[in-house]
């Protein structure tokens, strides 16, 4: 199975809630198989959750200057494991 931008629409489809039960199966069955794409979306699930966090909250005014501060130290982690 070869990752085309088809599988990357299909995982923003799915983070939008916009994906018929059959593209959903071949997105599924596509990540089963395929480490890349499986990190790929494990990464926009993150990056999606956080936003959304981000919305939720509707931040205290320190927010963005405490979020500005982790970010350093989850960098540094990456780069060790
Ligand atoms: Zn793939």
């Amino acid at each position: 199975m070869k990752c085309d931008k088809d599988v990357v629409n299909l995982m923003h489809g799915y983070l939008d809630d916009d994906l018929t039960k059959e593209d959903e199966t071949k997105l599924r069955n596509h990540l089963e198989d395929c480490e890349a794409c499986q990190k790929h979306f494990h990464e926009l699930k993150r990056s999606i959750t956080l936003l959304k966090s981000v919305e939720q909250v509707k931040a205290p005014e320190n927010f963005t200057k405490q979020v500005m501060q982790n970010l350093p130290t989850e960098k540094k982690h990456k780069k060790y494991v």
